[in-house]
């Protein structure tokens, strides 16, 4: 079991540590550390912290989700086990008491997640970077770490050329594998893999995926959110909402399903996703509505006035169902319970909001320590472990309980 450091132990575990990633899970690693008594240097290729922390609250920065902590720690699959430890430990109200501590008051939206008041992650992260250099934390920017020397030194390249440095600890928190113009390349997948560490290639997680509309549908409606459906792959259900991209599918409800979908087609090279687009009816009713006669009525009207389903749902309808089923009420009815939409592949591993895979789970120890390499500890994103939008991939990030 993980055990944070306690004042008492702080004296004999107090020596130097270096963090290479200026992300929330290296901040986070440099302020547990530096708390403990540690003289902590960190390390960031890029010119400035938190860049995708900062894109992150663009949208509105999910810190976390307010939701009962057995149902919170189920969100995080078939790596609960190896988390839930450090979840229990610094979770979502802990989370929602640092911010706080830092000055900046969280609410909790509709849907229960949890976000900053301001909703932005800048003044988060202006008064986190102000407590890191007040507890002597030192950061230096454009500063990317290579690998490691014959003798252990840490690499850096510079723009004035190579810097080495050793640490009694060093923490790697070096991000997925998207967005890399934000910092998080992934090459260190590359190094760890030559140091003999197993690495589980990146997967895009909580990403849309293409399909290959109609000229005719994408005129008619990209850009449009598809309102009130039930989305279905394998044996997941996820009620919500979706956009129609131009070359696909976006949009909460799409990655609420997307490891399900990507597996799917990662493993068959082929992949479904069945939509109920008027899930608060039952396939009777649905049936019964449909059977009416519908007088001078186009079909589209049909479909509104009867079932509600308004232009863009027709249009998707339209978009797959043959001619012969539209004209059929029952086999009708049976397509808008589950109309099938055939994926053509998941968006490329640079566009996922986040990403799975990275440091196999049995490399490390129960504190994130590498095993063949003691004294190196892996943290967040970069650890094979992925969960949905929601909150749940900051406070994994965050989580964080040496
Ligand atoms: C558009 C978008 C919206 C998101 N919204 C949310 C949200 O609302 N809620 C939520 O929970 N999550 C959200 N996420 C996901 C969340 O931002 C990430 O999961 C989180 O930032 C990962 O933290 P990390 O510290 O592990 O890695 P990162 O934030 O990726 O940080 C890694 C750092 O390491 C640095 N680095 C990488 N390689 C090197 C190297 N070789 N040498 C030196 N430095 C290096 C990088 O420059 C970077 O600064 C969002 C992501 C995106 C892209």
């Amino acid at each position: 079991m993980p055990r944070p450091i306690s004042p008492d132990q702080t004296a004999q575990a107090a020596g130097t540590a270096m963090v290479i990633g200026a992300g929330p899970a290296g901040l986070m690693a440099a302020e547990r550390l530096a708390q403990a008594g540690h003289a902590v240097t960190i390390y960031e290729g890029m010119p400035s912290a938190g860049r995708k922390f900062l894109m992150a609250g663009k949208s509105g920065l999910n810190i976390t989700h307010s939701e009962d902590l057995e149902t919170f720690l189920s969100r995080y699959g078939a790596s609960r086990e190896r988390l839930e430890p450090h979840l229990r430990a610094f979770g979502p109200s802990e989370i929602r008491q640092w911010c706080a501590g830092l000055g900046v008051e969280t609410f909790i939206g509709s849907s229960g997640r949890v976000f900053p008041t301001a909703m932005k992650a800048s003044p988060l992260l202006r008064a986190w970077l102000r407590r890191l250099d007040g507890l002597g934390c030192t950061i230096h920017y454009r500063h990317y770490w290579t690998g490691w020397d014959e003798t252990g030194n840490a690499i850096f390249k510079t723009p004035t050329g190579t810097v080495q440095a050793k640490a009694d600890i060093t923490v790697l928190a070096l991000g997925g594998g998207s967005w890399k113009r934000l910092g998080s390349d992934g090459k260190w997948m590359q190094i760890l893999q030559a140091a003999g560490i197993k690495c589980n290639p990146f997967k895009p997680a909580n990403c849309g995926f293409d399909i290959r509309w109609t000229q005719h549908l994408i005129d008619k409606c990209a850009g449009q959110p598809v309102k009130a459906v039930t989305l279905s792959a394998g044996s997941q259900t996820i009620r919500g909402e979706f956009v129609i991209s131009k070359s696909g599918i976006e949009g909460s409800a799409v990655y609420a399903i997307s490891a399900t979908l990507r597996d799917q087609w990662l493993q068959t090279g082929s992949a479904i996703l069945t939509l109920d687009l008027a899930p608060d009816r039952d396939l009777a009713d649905v049936t019964a509505r449909l059977a009416k006669p519908r007088g001078k009525n186009s079909l589209g009207n049909h479909l509104r006035k009867s079932l509600g389903l308004d232009a863009t749902k027709t249009a998707l309808l339209f978009e797959v169902t043959p001619r012969e089923t539209l004209n059929d009420p029952a086999k009708l009815a049976r397509t808008i319970k589950a109309l099938p939409l055939p994926i053509a592949r998941p968006r490329p591993l640079d566009e996922a909001i986040s990403t799975a895979g990275g440091v196999a789970w049995e490399e490390l120890d129960d504190n994130f320590q590498l095993i063949k390499r003691p004294g190196t500890y892996c943290l967040g994103e970069m650890v094979d472990w992925e969960a949905p939008t929601g909150g749940y991939l900051l406070s994994g990030c965050l989580t964080i309980t040496f």
